[in-house]
């Protein structure tokens, strides 16, 4: 540890206007936001820590007698009341610590958007720009805070610390105790010509478009983090995350199971008895399908590689299509008669109970229902 005479530059015996000239020019300086030189900060604490103990008569008495010291403040030996007073009374006091100014680099918030998606956006993936509204980078101080041409300046009330310290009763007699700088906010530095395009905010709010590349098989809630596109960081600092939050709309026909795709095929009864081929929209175009003759009602068609491509991995799922057969309701006297006379060649037993199946079809609507 230097000696605190030498950090401030000044001799044994300076007075304390001496000391205290001293520590403002040093402090104007390096203080961290007006100065980026990689050691300033710690350059800045040395020069902060070397004035709070010569600048109260009590510490400096005890440091010129060579009283240990540790590296963080408060004297030691007898005295280190500044420690004792944190044990009672919380973090926050204490006489002898090398307060620290806050820094006015701060980092950014996070931004959160919700999109929803249709589930075609959802089987292929889908560019989407979004539009955010949240804090940028002001313009015309680039984040400096500060109106062009201007810089901030050290604080005069507490000459840069950020901190003043008061002396008040406690439990344990008179105690010194130090608080953030009222003048300046605990930032140690003043902006006295405030930017006029953001009021010394170094931001400004702003509506703005992030394009974003969505990928094939995201998920209802799924959360894409999009880092350092969230709010601008403050004064430098790093900005924040945004997070995209991904809603997929209930599409009219399709549901999603995993990486299938459900539907329910209406297939009329004479079609399921004669069989034939069609041609039915799936979600990436038509997709021919032979129907065969007696296909029943609830059996599952699978089309392969028609369903969702997964968020990892590359095959996609398949497209189950879940047959439906619809008897006719109305028929008219000649078609009644067909069917009668067809009834009559084939002498089917009539309705027979048989084992109850929990089959294929009600499955798949099962899930349905769940999806
Ligand atoms: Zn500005
Ligand atoms: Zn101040």
């Amino acid at each position: 540890m230097a000696d605190h005479y030498e950090v401030l530059g000044v001799a044994k015996d300076a007075s304390p206007e001496e000391i205290k000239k001293a520590y403002r020019r040093l402090a104007r300086e390096l203080h961290p936001d007006v100065n980026s030189a990689p050691d300033a900060e710690d350059k800045f604490k040395n020069v902060t820590h070397a004035y709070d103990v010569l600048s109260d008569p009590e510490q400096r008495r005890r440091y010129d007698m060579g009283g240990d010291e540790n590296p963080f403040g408060g004297a030691g030996g007898f005295g280190g009341f500044g420690d004792i007073f944190e044990q009672f009374f919380g973090a926050g006091g204490g006489g002898g610590r090398a307060a620290q100014p806050r820094s006015r680099r701060e980092r950014g918030q996070d931004a959160l958007v919700r999109i929803t998606l249709d589930l075609g956006d959802v089987v292929f993936g889908v560019h989407r720009d979004i539009e955010v509204d949240t804090a940028v980078l002001c313009e015309t101080c680039q984040g400096s805070c500060c109106a062009p041409g201007t810089s901030p300046v050290t604080c005069d009330v507490c000459g840069g610390s950020g901190h003043v310290q008061r002396q008040v009763r406690s439990l344990l007699g008179p105690v010194v105790t130090t608080a953030p700088c009222g003048s300046c906010q605990g930032y140690g530095t003043v902006i006295p010509n405030p930017c006029p395009t953001c009021q010394g905010q170094g931001r400004v709010r702003s509506r703005r478009t992030v394009g974003l590349d969505i990928p094939a098989g995201v998920e209802t809630g799924l959360r894409l983090q999009l880092p350092g596109s969230g709010e601008v960081g403050q004064a430098g600092g790093p900005n924040g995350d945004l997070y995209v939050e991904v809603q997929v709309a209930p599409h009219p026909v399709f549901s999603r199971d995993g990486d299938d795709l459900l539907a329910t095929l209406e297939v009329s009864m004479t079609d399921a008895i004669l069989g034939t081929t069609t041609s039915i929209d799936g979600l990436d175009g038509p997709v021919d399908l032979e129907i065969r003759a007696g296909v029943q009602g609830g059996d599952v068609l699978t089309i392969k590689d028609r369903g969702v491509t997964p968020l990892r991995g590359s095959r996609r799922g398949d497209l189950r299509v879940g047959v439906h057969v619809v008897t006719p309701t109305k028929l008219d006297a000649k078609e009644r008669q067909l069917v009668e006379d067809f009834a009559k060649r084939r002498k089917a037993p009539g309705p027979q109970l048989a084992q109850f199946q929990q089959g294929l079809f009600s499955k798949l609507r099962d899930r349905f229902r769940t999806h």
